[in-house]
């Protein structure tokens, strides 16, 4: 119950209204501390109701009567622009019967009419990095006021480059009392470094984000001989599955616009996204695929990251992403705030040992399906290991590189304690599907 947490009984009415009922695992352990005003590094997923966990305590920090707004009190910076447009509508949501107002700064949008809404001077200021430091350049942002700032999605901010703006912006702000940090992976060098210059004595959250994807999303692997015996399968799928949306990831822009390619040329309403699109095509992207005009993406992971897309209740891994953490960005596309999602992975040769990773780094094995209609010859390694990976198999010279760089990013460091032993798997011949494993709640734990 949201009652439980001591907020403004202004914002607990707006939680009723938005029918919240049970908090998630993060607002259950971000809220009370944030409302003590410490500083947090939360690991959390998009997904995972982390945007409530820091807007409900900013808002109860600036609650108060109608006045004159002289200062922006609290800054939220995020690293694209959907994820801004997505957190201004939670702050909108949430400060509905209060007299809080938020703004947002994003690339892409008119500079001058940005400046004249920073003129009036919102409590609550969101926005992307990029543009937030070219409105300070020019004049027309003061955060000398600033008592709150947000780094969501710090990870991949960083990952986009925009690590200095970041710091710039919070030294923009000498008045800050609090800091709060979210992230969706445990992040490098760089997260750290960045932790290091802006948190405050941080309480480190861990949301095991992990099991609460396997509440609400079956995750299932196809086995395959190559590349076109899985398209033959993701052809089968498209056709026989039932699902409202899809979302088929690659490893590479050159599969995503294959693959894009063969949906196209089969009539499917489909549309890619990587890399090399620009912000115009992702925005047609992602809003044909929430109005339902298109019911099908192909994309490649840094383009999917923080989608939320109502009714995408499947997901397929054309390829197996190179880490755990990946994979569970991509599967926190579906099953988000408790509906129900089906996440299936093809899995060649060269995906078995990145599947057997995953594995071990969610503690869980997937269902193992076996389509009749487009069954292929492969079934797995001869032996595998304990760990569950292949024994003895002869990688080519070209692969090498590749292999290692993959089996690097696995995050095989994760502590080990407690953990069972990898089943060996086998890919057992069935029409019908094992159910899942059943997994404890989450639980989020303080670092
Ligand atoms: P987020 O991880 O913040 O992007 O949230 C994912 C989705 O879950 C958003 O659509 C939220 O509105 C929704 N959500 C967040 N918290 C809750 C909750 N306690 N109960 C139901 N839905 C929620």
């Amino acid at each position: 119950m949201f009652s439980q947490f001591a907020l403004h009984e202004r914002l607990l009415k707006a939680v009723a209204e938005l029918k919240f009922v049970e908090p998630t695992p993060v607002q259950t352990a971000a809220i009370p501390l944030a409302l003590q005003g410490r500083d947090l590094r939360v690991t959390a997923q998009t997904g995972s109701g982390k945007t409530a966990a820091f807007v409900l305590p900013i808002l109860n920090r600036l609650i108060g009567p109608a006045k004159v707004r002289v200062d922006i009190r609290a800054l939220i910076l995020l690293p694209t622009r959907e994820l801004a447009q997505q957190t201004l509508k939670e702050v909108e949501r949430f400060s509905q019967f209060t007299f809080i107002k938020a703004g947002l700064i994003t690339g892409g949008e008119d500079f001058k009419v940005q400046a004249a809404m920073l003129r009036k001077v919102p409590d609550i200021l969101i926005g992307t990095p990029g543009r937030l430091i070219e409105q300070l350049n020019a004049g027309n942002l003061d955060l000398k006021h600033v008592e709150v700032i947000v780094l969501d999605e710090a990870d991949r901010m960083l990952d986009m480059g925009f690590s200095e703006d970041v710091q710039r912006l919070v030294e923009e702000c000498p008045s800050r009392q609090q800091t709060l940090l979210f992230s969706a992976t445990t992040g490098g060098a760089g997260l750290r470094d960045m932790i290091d210059k802006v948190l405050k004595d941080p309480e480190h959250l861990m949301i095991n984000s992990v099991s609460q994807l396997s509440e609400g999303t079956r995750q299932q692997v196809i086995a395959a001989d190559h590349n076109v015996h899985k398209e033959q399968i993701l052809n089968w799928l498209m056709a026989n599955e039932t699902y409202q949306k899809a979302i088929i990831f690659t490893n590479t822009k050159a599969m995503a616009d294959r693959l894009y390619g063969r949906l196209v040329a089969q009539d499917y309403k489909v549309f890619v996204l990587h890399g090399d699109k620009d912000q115009k095509d992702r925005k047609a992207a992602i809003d044909r695929l929430k109005q339902g005009g298109v019911k099908i993406l192909v994309a490649t992971d840094v383009a999917a990251r923080g989608l939320d897309v109502e009714g995408l209740d499947m997901v397929i891994n054309f390829e197996m992403p190179r880490s755990g953490d990946e994979y569970v960005h991509r599967i926190g596309r579906t099953g988000r705030a408790g509906n129900q999602g089906l996440a299936i992975s093809l899995i060649s040769h060269g995906d078995w040992n990145l599947m057997s990773s995953v594995e071990r780094y969610l503690k869980q094995k997937f269902e193992r399906r076996v389509i009749k209609e487009v069954k292929g010859s492969y079934t797995g390694p001869k032996k595998v290991k304990a760990s569950g990976k292949a024994v003895g198999v002869k990688k080519k010279k070209t692969d090498k590189k590749t292999d290692k760089k993959a089996v690097a990013k696995t995050p095989t460091k994760r502590k080990t304690v407690n953990r069972p032993k990898a089943d060996a798997p086998s890919l057992v011949s069935q029409d019908g599907l094992a159910p899942l494993r059943k997994r404890k709640p989450a639980a989020p734990a303080a670092e």
